[in-house]
């Protein structure tokens, strides 16, 4: 008994000296109901590196822009988002084809995702950037050819391995523009990775997508199993960054305005969760509920359906700088 009232002190005095706010952001943090998966491995830049890399990104824009003057270009063209500044004016549903190469990575019988998985999962990726009756995107996605690769070093590749360094240089097909995948079973409970368009000029090779075979349409990585995986990892692929990048403390975050500023990635499907709302100036500057049902969040597939127009905005605008990739 006395030992339980020297815990409850103990205790009421933490919550005292470290308010409300830790506790119940601790809560947060630990909310993840899915902890036997690790939703995404793409390497987020700190605030202060992604703060370079905008101002970079601006500057190649602004040189781009620079010799042929276009006509009408001084008109409004809001696009409605955008991570400020003028945005571009982003070209209609469908119009922009991005050329899909599906790489198959197999260990003995393990890993040997059949061709109607894989048309499964291209329904899936062109349904998501095809729209759901809120948003629509430019970008229509097409097989253009599959390989197959029986390789045991290749097919538990981590991020950032010797093997994954390997199997792309060996593997990659296309351009800036080219979409590779590939589907293996990297380990660590991992889902997939993916790199940005800005790295692409420094690293070609290592150009693409790694997703867990598992994550397709009707594998066993529940509750990551309907293929969206493919569809956040791309979003990656077209300049996107999560939705809770920088937290509620940056000033720049996900570089997109329309999505509410998130603490931390959201796991399972939290309705309602808001967790930049105690921090009353952070939530005057970016008001809303946290963006669960975004691709670009961490929770489950189900819950997952949307983009915002300022992140379709945003994916053209990094995409056609630095992947050419447009209509
Ligand atoms: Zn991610």
């Amino acid at each position: 008994m006395r030992l339980l009232s020297t815990l409850l002190i103990t205790l009421l005095a933490l919550l005292t000296t470290q308010g409300s706010l830790a506790a119940s952001d601790r809560a947060i943090e630990n909310a993840n109901s899915n902890a036997k998966f690790l939703r995404c491995a793409t390497e987020h830049p700190s605030p202060r590196e992604a703060k370079a890399l905008e101002a970079q990104f601006q500057w190649r824009k602004a040189q781009a822009k620079k010799p042929s003057g276009k006509p009408g270009n001084g008109g409004g063209g809001d696009t409605g988002g955008g991570g400020g500044g003028e945005g571009p004016t982003v070209p209609g549903p469908g119009t922009i084809v991005v050329n899909v190469y599906f790489h198959v990575i197999t260990s003995g019988n393990a890993g040997a995702v059949s061709d109607a998985e894989i048309a499964e999962q291209m329904f899936v990726i062109n349904a998501a950037y095809g729209g759901n009756g809120s948003y629509t995107t430019p970008y229509t996605f097409v097989l253009n050819q599959v390989t197959r690769t029986e390789n045991a070093n290749w097919y538990t590749a981590g991020p950032n391995t010797t093997a994954e360094v390997q199997m792309k240089a060996t593997l990659r097909k296309g351009d800036a523009g080219d979409l590779n995948i590939y589907s293996s079973s990297p380990g660590d409970a991992l889902l997939g990775w993916a790199t940005f368009p800005t790295s692409y000029a420094g690293n070609p090779a290592g150009d693409g997508v790694v997703i867990l075979n598992e994550s397709m349409p009707g594998g066993d990585a529940t509750p990551y199993n309907l293929g969206d995986t493919l569809t956040h990892e791309i979003g990656h692929w077209l300049g996107l960054y999560h939705t809770f990048q920088g937290g509620c403390s940056n000033t720049g975050g996900d570089y997109v305005t329309d999505t509410p500023a998130e603490r931390s990635p959201a796991y399972g499907c939290p309705v309602g969760r808001d967790s930049c709302s105690r921090i009353k100036r952070r939530t005057e500057q970016y008001p809303g509920l946290d963006p669960i049902n975004n691709f670009m969040d961490y929770t489950d597939d189900s819950c997952m359906d949307e983009l915002s127009a300022g992140q379709v905005a945003r994916a053209f605008d990094l995409s056609s700088t630095y992947r050419a990739l447009t209509p």
